[in-house]
């Protein structure tokens, strides 16, 4: 059942968001060769409590850390440890908290140091293929549309669209309805309305579309072990049209990056 927000959870909703947002542009700074994911995942959950939120992952059916730290051929869901980043690699972190009874739930993926401009390009189009999702959801179309919307354009790219994991419904709790797919058809499944918020996450794969489960229950990989990334925001509908929750904002002033790609999508 999909649980539609008032105009005043979405205004909390929108603070939960924006936790997320400001521990991924600290992180942001924080990524560099010789750095390792369980020092960051530290940094996290420290710059979380700061908020006055808690950690959304931390326990979320028994996951063990603050963030899923999943560099390189990993797509999502992998556990933080002491190995530490390379020049070259790429890590999608994934981070969510909960304040005041409501989650937040985003992700980026970074580069460390200097990489291989078909890996930039891999993270470029899947920045963009997260907006273009982003732009569908509106009163009047349906969970296909965001799906196929994605999947059209990544697919231009010769990319592989994971099937097996979806964006979600957000709210009390971290995974609501409806599934939200990063492919689909045109004009099928759940229509949306007015106060429906979800988390879109496309999760974009270098080569074969196809992925592994490690034996550990958590870790999520490519099959051919080429390079993954993932990005995700959390969005409402509010006057018909799709606004962002969580914004980058804070990433790309530690990063350096001028885009005016959100104000499309800002509270008006
Ligand atoms: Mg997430
Ligand atoms: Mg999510």
């Amino acid at each position: 059942m999909i649980k539609i927000k008032t105009r005043e959870e979405i205004e909390i909703m929108r603070e939960s968001a924006l936790v997320v947002s400001r521990t991924l542009g600290m992180l942001a700074k924080e990524v560099k060769p010789g750095v390792s994911t369980l020092y960051l995942d530290k940094l996290a959950e420290e710059f979380i409590r700061e908020q006055g939120a808690i950690p959304g992952f931390l326990g979320l059916y028994d996951f063990p850390n603050t963030l899923c730290m999943s560099p390189n051929s990993q797509i999502v869901h992998g556990i933080p440890n002491k190995t530490p980043l390379k020049e070259g690699d790429i890590i999608s972190i994934d981070c969510g908290a909960k304040k005041n009874g409501f989650y937040g739930d985003h992700a980026y993926t970074f580069a460390v140091g200097e990489i291989d401009s078909k890996i930039q390009k891999l993270l470029d189009v899947t920045k963009e293929s997260l907006y273009v999702g982003i732009r569908e959801f509106k009163v009047g179309n349906r969970v296909g549309d965001v799906g196929f919307a994605i999947q059209n354009f990544t697919e231009k790219h010769g990319y592989g669209v994971v099937r097996e994991l979806v964006g979600h419904g957000l709210g009390r709790e971290m995974h609501e309805d409806p599934e939200m797919p990063n492919y689909g058809k045109r004009g099928r499944g759940k229509k949306f309305v007015e106060g429906m918020v979800v988390a879109i996450e496309p999760m974009t794969n270098l080569g074969t579309q196809k992925i592994r489960q490690h034996a550990d229950g958590w870790t999520i990989t490519t099959l051919d072990n080429k390079p993954s990334a993932h990005f995700e925001h959390d969005i409402a509908i509010v006057n018909g049209k799709p606004e962002l929750l969580s914004t980058f904002k804070y990433v790309n002033e530690a990063l350096g990056i001028v885009t005016d790609v959100e104000d499309e999508f800002r509270a008006s």
